[in-house]
């Protein structure tokens, strides 16, 4: 705190990443990361553009990003908006859209960094408690000035169906109804097509955890036109250049990359449901998961307990000191052999 500090500063309760600690062999299944890493054509174009060329500026709007986004998903590079990750995107799109609209909804247990921006942006919001099973009921939603659904939610996993999805937009059509799909690669169906039919729906994407490439910083939303010009007037009003040359070639390699994408995505898949298995059969309750995490209790340890148990193992997992899943780890998706040192070192914290 400083006398030099403005009221919204002092205001602010920024959010807190997940620990990247600097320890080598740690096991760490804490922020989401792929454990396979980004595609080797990725890495190749990255190093083709790191040369001279950087004494320039990167393209201000990302052209050929967008329209290769554009492509991949069949749509209008019109329709596309490209930034610094998606949290960029998300917070450009919180202030282009619910900035002085009202009062905003969003589940009580979802992406922590919501309630964040609205903080930023002076935004009122309400916190929609999620069903007992932490399903999203969308009838709670009627009447919102603006919605934002994390599909599939994190930290759960659980994935809401596509007509449920339809009928937010739908049912809200003076809202802006944003759908974060940060996992939606690991087992969800995309809401994309359904921008065609709805100019109130965003869709946002990111290529930090399907793609591997959570340490290039790159996201990207698809709505209609008249959205996508919303966020680039806010976005050329904040920085020009977001996304920089080596990320706009990185992203570009990754679209054209698809075979790996699916090897990668499929292999965490597999991973999820045999991780899945091995913590219910110690007896732990695992959420039904459509992404690259799973959220899980044990009936008898605390979840704070079991995280710092791990930790003095070196393994490194989420834990949320948030009430319904205090007593919940998030356990991102590693690789069999990662998963193979998580379960021992469980099978020694836990009682028999
Ligand atoms: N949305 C959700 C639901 C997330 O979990 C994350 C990752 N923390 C993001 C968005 C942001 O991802 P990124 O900024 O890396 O694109």
């Amino acid at each position: 705190m400083s006398r030099y500090w403005s009221e919204l500063v002092r205001r602010l309760e920024p959010y807190v990443p997940g620990e990247q600690p600097r320890e080598a062999g740690l096991v760490k299944l804490n922020t989401n990361e792929n454990p396979f890493g980004p595609s080797p054509r990725v890495l190749e174009a990255i190093r083709d553009r790191a040369g001279d060329n950087l004494r320039l500026y990167p393209p201000p709007d990302a052209r050929q990003l967008k329209c290769v986004v554009a492509a991949y998903h069949g749509v209008s590079e019109k329709n596309v908006f490209a930034g610094n990750g998606s949290d960029e995107v998300l917070a450009h799109a919180f202030q282009a859209f619910f900035s002085g609209v009202g009062t905003i909804r969003f589940p009580d247990i979802t992406y922590s960094f919501y309630p964040v921006y609205c903080g930023l942006y002076d935004i009122p919001f309400r916190a929609v408690p999620l069903r007992e099973d932490f399903s999203v009921r969308p009838a709670d939603y009627r009447g919102a000035a603006g919605i934002v659904l994390a599909n599939p939610n994190a930290p759960t996993g659980i994935v809401l169906d596509p007509e449920s999805v339809e009928s937010l937009v739908r049912d809200n059509p003076d809202a802006v109804v944003i759908v974060d799909e940060a996992y939606v690669d690991f087992g969800a169906e995309s809401a994309i097509p359904l921008v065609r039919r709805y100019p109130n729906l965003l869709v946002v994407q990111t290529l930090s955890k399907s793609r591997s490439l959570a340490g290039l910083r790159v996201g990207f939303a698809i709505g209609d036109e008249a959205l996508v010009e919303a966020l680039e007037r806010v976005k050329n009003s904040f920085n020009s250049y977001p996304l920089d040359q080596l990320a706009i070639a990185g992203a570009v390699a990754s679209f054209e990359d698809e075979s790996y994408f699916q090897q990668t995505r499929g292999a965490v898949i597999a991973e999820r449901e045999s991780l899945f298995a091995a913590l219910v059969e110690r007896g732990f309750r695992v959420l039904p998961s459509a992404t690259n995490f799973l959220l899980a209790e044990h009936p008898r340890v605390p979840g704070g307990d079991l995280a710092a148990g791990l930790r003095r193992r070196g393994i490194v997992v989420r834990h949320f000191g948030k009430a319904r899943i205090e007593n919940f780890l998030r356990i991102t998706v590693g690789t069999a052999d990662q998963h193979g040192r998580l379960l021992e070192a469980l099978d020694a914290i836990l009682p028999r």
